[in-house]
């Protein structure tokens, strides 16, 4: 199997699985339709869309890194008792990266904020 089939696979696994799934998550939906596929090639794969800036690692949570198909500037939710992320919106602090750059005169280069409670469903 080719790098671009692959690819395409995982990012449309991360893009119908919006809770963020972790690396071994994500393998179990994937090798459904790729049985073939190791888990070691989906690290890499994974690793190499993240280094190209087409998906987000977020790290820190567990273990083990998740993994985002959304790269625009957003916060995230970690509901502790159904271990969901969810996508929080930055408008609820849309200068926290300028005002962090401009109090401190530090360069960003990423960030992970991450709020962690119960989400709605499990509430
Ligand atoms: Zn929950
Ligand atoms: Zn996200």
């Amino acid at each position: 199997m080719n790098y671009s089939r692959q690819r395409q696979i995982i990012l449309e696994s991360l893009r119908e699985n919006a809770v963020h799934p972790g690396a071994e998550y994500l393998y179990d939906i994937v090798k459904k339709e790729e049985p073939n596929l190791s888990l070691a090639t989906l690290y890499r794969n994974l690793n190499r869309l993240a280094g190209a800036g087409i998906i987000k690692k977020i790290e820190g949570l567990e273990e083990s890194a998740h993994y985002d198909h959304n790269t625009h500037e957003h916060y995230h939710f970690l509901c502790t008792k159904c271990n969901k992320i969810f996508d929080v919106s930055s408008d609820v602090a849309p200068d926290l990266l300028q005002k962090t750059e401009s109090q401190t005169g530090f360069k960003v280069e990423s960030y992970d904020i991450i709020f962690k409670g119960i989400c709605n469903e499990c509430r």
